[in-house]
C-alpha cells in the first residue's frame, strides 16, 4: 500500500475508504461491512467516519465492521462545528467512542468551520489528546483565510490534516491552498473523490480511461494517488467496487498522462472560493 507520512512522522494508507450514508439502509448493512472488512484485509485500514453520518449510524456500523481489529486501524472521526465549544467537543466525542466501541479516535476533525473561536475548539482537542482519547486531530472544510487564521492559535500549527473536496472536477484548491499546506507539510485527505459517483458518468474521464485501459473510478483515483501527500477516501458499499478501486494503485500515472487529465480537467488559473459539499 502507498503510504502517506503525517506531520508527526506517522504513516497512513494513502488510499483509505469514505462512510458517509453508510449505515442508513439496513439492505444492504451486512454487504457495507462486508466491504470495509475486505478493505482491511487489502490493506485499507485508514477508515473516515464522522458523528453527523446518519446521526451516529455510521460511526456504530464501522464500529461492527472493526470488531476484534481494531488495531488494525487507522480511525478518523469528526465533530460538527455546532458541538465544537470546549465541553461540547468533549461530549461529542465521549458519544462517538461509544458507538465506535473503542477507547481512542486515531484523527479527530473539525468537520467545518461554525461559530466557535479556533482557541476554545483547539484547546478542548488538545485536552482530548492528553487524555488519550485521541491520538491526533485535525481540520476539514477550511479554506486559505481560515488555515491562516488558526495556524498561529495555540495547537493550530499541529493539525494533522485538512480534509478537503478535491477531485478531478474540483481543482479548486491547487490555486493556493493546496500549496500553503504542501509548505507547511499538512497532508490534504481529499473527499469525494469520484465526485460521489457524478465523475464516472463524465464522457472525457470514461474515454481516457478506455484508451488507458483502466475503468473510470481507476483513473480519478488513481490522479489523486499520483500526489505523494494526498489521502483518498472514496466510499463504495460493494466488495466488486472496492476491488475495482483497490485496481488504481497498480495503475501509476506516467507525466504523459497526467499531462492530458490536465488537458481535460484543467488546473484552476486563480482563485477560487473553496468548494464543499
Ligand atoms: P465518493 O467517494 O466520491 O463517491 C461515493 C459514491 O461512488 C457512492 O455512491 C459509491 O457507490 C460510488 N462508487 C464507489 N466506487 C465506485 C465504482 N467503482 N463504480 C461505481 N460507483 C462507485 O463520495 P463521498 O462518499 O462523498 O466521499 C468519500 C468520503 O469522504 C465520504 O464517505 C466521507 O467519509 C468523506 N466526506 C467528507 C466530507 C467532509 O465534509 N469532510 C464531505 C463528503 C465526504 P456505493 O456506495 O453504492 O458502492
Amino acid at each position: 500500500m502507498k503510504i502517506v507520512t503525517l506531520p508527526s512522522g506517522e504513516r497512513v494508507p494513502a488510499c483509505g475508504q469514505g462512510t458517509w450514508y453508510m449505515g442508513d439502509d439496513r439492505a444492504i448493512r451486512a454487504e457495507e461491512i462486508a466491504t470495509l472488512r475486505l478493505g482491511l484485509d487489502l490493506g485499507l485500514t485508514l477508515i473516515d467516519t464522522a458523528e453527523m453520518y446518519g446521526d451516529g449510524r455510521a460511526e456504530q456500523l464501522v464500529a461492527e465492521a472493526i470488531a476484534g481489529r481494531r488495531d488494525e486501524v487507522f480511525l478518523v472521526s469528526k465533530v460538527l462545528p455546532t458541538h465544537a465549544a470546549r465541553h461540547g467537543t468533549a461530549a461529542a466525542c465521549e458519544k462517538s467512542l461509544k458507538r465506535l466501541k473503542t477507547d481512542r479516535i486515531d484523527l479527530y476533525l473539525l468537520h467545518w468551520r461554525g461559530n466557535v473561536p479556533f482557541a476554545e475548539t483547539l484547546e478542548a482537542l488538545m485536552a482530548l489528546q492528553s487524555a488519550g482519547k485521541i491520538r491526533h486531530y485535525g481540520v476539514s472544510n477550511l479554506d486559505l483565510a481560515d488555515m491562516r487564521e488558526l495556524w498561529p492559535v495555540a495547537g493550530g500549527a499541529a493539525v494533522a490534516t485538512n480534509q478537503l473536496l478535491y477531485n478531478l472536477a474540483r481543482r479548486g484548491i491547487e490555486w493556493d491552498l493546496l500549496p500553503w499546506l504542501r509548505e507547511r507539510r499538512v497532508p490534504v485527505m481529499a473527499y469525494s473523490p469520484l465526485e460521489q459517483a457524478r465523475l464516472l458518468r463524465n464522457a472525457k474521464l470514461a474515454a481516457f480511461a478506455k484508451r488507458h485501459g483502466m475503468t473510470p473510478a481507476q483513473a480519478a483515483l488513481a490522479w489523486l494517488l499520483a500526489s505523494d501527500d494526498v489521502i483518498v477516501i472514496p466510499k463504495c458499499a460493494r466488495r466488486e467496487r472496492l476491488k475495482e478501486n483497490l485496481g488504481a494503485l497498480d495503475h501509476a500515472l506516467s507525466a504523459a498522462q497526467l499531462a492530458e487529465l490536465d488537458r481535460l480537467f484543467p488546473p484552476p488559473t486563480g482563485p477560487r472560493p473553496l468548494e464543499m459539499l
